[in-house]
This record gives C-alpha cells, structure tokens and sequence, in this order.
C-alpha cells in the first residue's frame, strides 16, 4: 500500500473518479507529471519573488497574445485582483483602504444574465455592482445608460450555460471604450480550446483570467490573469507577496513554475489529437447506453456549452428509472465514488472524459449502469 493509500485509509477518504471535468469540488484536474517534477524541483530554490512574477508575467503575455500577465491564486483570486487593479489601480493609498471604496470608483457594470456565484470577489474588494439587462438579454442602450463617473469597469463572462442572449463581448469593449472604462472578462474554464487563450484579447478585452488547474492541468490553485500592461501592473501590486488585499491569495514561487511549464506545453499540443482521445472514451460511454429506452445518449461538442466532447445522456419522458439528479447521487455513494455532473439541463448528465483515464471509461459506465436501476 503507497503512503497516500495508508493516509486516506487512517482518514477515511474515499479516492474517487471525475467524469465532471474540472470540477474544483472533486479534486478539479488531475496534474501534468512534468509539472510536478518541476514543482518539486523548485520548491527548495530560494529567489526573489518580485523577479519570478514579472518574468511570469511576461511568458504569459506572449503566450495569450496580451501585453502582459501575472499568476494568481485560482481564477477566483483573479477576480479579485481584477477588481482591486480597476478599483484602486497601483496607488499605495486606495490599495491599503480595500475593501473599503470610499471614494473611490468603485461601480463594477455587469449584466444579469451573467452574474455568477464568483463574483462576490469582486465584492471582496469592495466593488458596488450596477446590473444591466433582464437576466436573459441586454440592450446596447442599458449599457450605454449604466456609466456614471463611478464607473471602474464593465464586467463580462464566459462560461458554459451563459445566455446566449447577452451583449457581445466585442460590441461591451468598444461601448465601454469610447468612456475610457475597462471590460475585466472572467473566461475560467474556457480551455481547450487553445484559441480561447488569446480570442478575448483580441475582441478588445482588458484583464482575462484563466483557470490554471482546469484545462490546462497546471497546478489547482493557480490562475492566469493576462491583459493590458497597465491593468497587470496594477494587479501586481495589490497581489502577494505585497501586503495588501491581494496577500490573502498568496501564490507559492513552485506553482509559477508550475503553472508556466503547464502553460508552455498546453500551447504547444495537438489539439486535433487531444480531442480524438476525448471523443473516444466518449464515444464509448454513448456506445454503451444508446440502447436503453428513455435514455437520448449523443456526443456533444461546440463553442459555448460542451467546449471539448463530451457524452450527453438525456433522461426523455419514457424514462421510468431514477432520475438524473438520483443517479448521480448514487453514483458518488460507493466505495469508489464516481462524480459526474449536469451543468446545462436537469434532466441529463454529461460524461466528461478530460479526468477519466482509458483504464477508467468501463468503470464509469458500469457505475453509471448500477445507479440507474
Ligand atoms: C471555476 C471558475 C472560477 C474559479 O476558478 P478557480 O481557478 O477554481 O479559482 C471562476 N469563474 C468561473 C466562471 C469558473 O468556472
């Protein structure tokens, strides 16, 4: 038995298996082995941390097409230094006042549709919301009328099951442009694609952040924020290893590196191939339950929803079994729980493969079998 089996058996942890793709609640990716033999490498060399993140910063805009970049504590800790950056910006004193905005600009303009659970970090930093829109569409005109003179930024997400109905990112910059107000995007889990590192940038966006423990199997705790020089330098100086508010999301100098050496190799990847395995173990789930009555069991793959192949199963009105939501439950009950989830409809749960191993795909189905009777 390793030591890690010996640990979770004297804790009673059960080791698992993630069809929910990057999940941060079943343990989000699993890591690059390159990028914990590096990790381990630099977790002993001693440096200055100032010089290891601009230089981070720098291989990071080159790589995401922005100006520059900076590791953060999770996409999450990226909110929040998006905030401080547009908010209090590099100055010592409105940095040290956080959360407290006091006159400050301090006006974040989000549309409703696209408020998420995260965003209360950028609240964290003292940031005052102004909602546009009826929370499935939004009008130029309700943007154009939201800017006040405590306007700090126009706030944009992308995420699968995001309205569709929302204002183009394109059109937000260059409404908020025009005032001089940057569009701050939260695009965590958007990769793969590969193209979705720079596609942002390039539509005119100022700050980006990317989850580096989800697609790009880096570290868990790390993010990728990359934008406008200005923004970076901003950020930066709210961020750890700095005291202020930024401290609270320390990032440790053995995940910048292993953050970069993920980054470098996802950039440099087939992604053709990367995709043909995906399809594969998917196909195999769709294969196995394409049979069974009640059940719509189809590959799925696009832009917005279902960004690598996955396999949707439907539960349609012949179902006669539990329901989705049960069946998932049970799924997780065993010995060796398997976690699954259904971001986009009630009804269907979608197998995500990025986690699952060849070795694990029959597993998988069979739980997924024993859970439905
Ligand atoms: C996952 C996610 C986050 C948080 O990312 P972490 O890297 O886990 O901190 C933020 N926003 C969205 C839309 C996400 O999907």
């Amino acid at each position: 038995m390793s030591k890690l089996d010996e640990l979770y058996e004297r804790l009673g942890v059960r080791k698992g298996i993630s069809a929910a793709g990057s999940t941060t609640m079943y343990g989000g990716s699993k890591l690059r082995s390159e990028v914990t033999e590096i990790m381990i490498e630099a977790s002993t060399v001693m440096l200055d941390m100032d010089e290891l993140n601009k230089a981070a910063g720098k291989m990071i805009g080159e790589l995401t097409g922005a100006e520059s970049g900076l590791v953060t504590s999770g996409s999450a800790g990226g909110l929040l230094l998006q905030a401080c950056a547009v908010i209090a910006g590099d100055d010592p004193k409105k940095m040290s006042q956080l959360p407290d905005t006091e006159g400050m600009n301090n006006e974040i303009i989000i549309q409703r549709s696209q408020r998420f659970p995260y965003d209360q970090c950028y609240r964290a930093a003292g940031a005052k919301f102004v909602e546009i829109g009826d929370g499935k569409r939004c009008h130029e005109w309700q943007l154009e009328a939201a800017f006040s003179d405590k306007t700090a930024a126009v706030a944009y997400l992308f995420s699968p099951g995001t309205s569709k109905l929302a204002l183009p990112l394109d059109r937000v910059c260059e409404i908020a442009h025009e005032r001089g107000v940057p569009v701050i995007v939260d695009a965590a889990s958007m990769l793969p694609p590969r193209e979705n590192l720079s596609k942002y940038h390039k539509m005119g966006a100022d700050l980006v952040i990317h989850s580096g423990g989800k697609g790009i199997r880096g570290p868990q705790g790390t993010g990728l924020l990359s934008g406008k020089k200005n923004l970076i330098d901003a950020a930066f100086a709210n961020a750890s290893p700095h005291q202020f508010l930024g401290r609270s999301a320390k990032v440790a100098k053995e995940e910048i590196v292993g953050i970069l050496t993920a980054l470098h190799n996802f950039v440099n990847e087939d992604e053709k191939a990367e995709m043909d395995v995906f399809k594969k173990r998917s196909q195999k789930v769709v294969d196995a339950f394409s049979e069974t009555p009640g059940l719509d069991v189809e590959l799925k793959h696009d832009k917005t929803d279902y960004l690598t192949p996955n396999a949707s199963i439907f539960f349609n009105e012949e179902w006669e079994g539990p329901s989705a939501k049960d069946v998932m439950q049970r799924m997780r009950t065993g010995d060796k729980p398997v976690f699954i989830s259904n971001l986009i409809h009630p009804d269907e749960i979608i197998f995500d493969p990025l986690n699952v191993s060849d070795d694990e795909v029959d597993e998988v189905i069979t739980i997924i079998r024993e859970s439905m009777n």
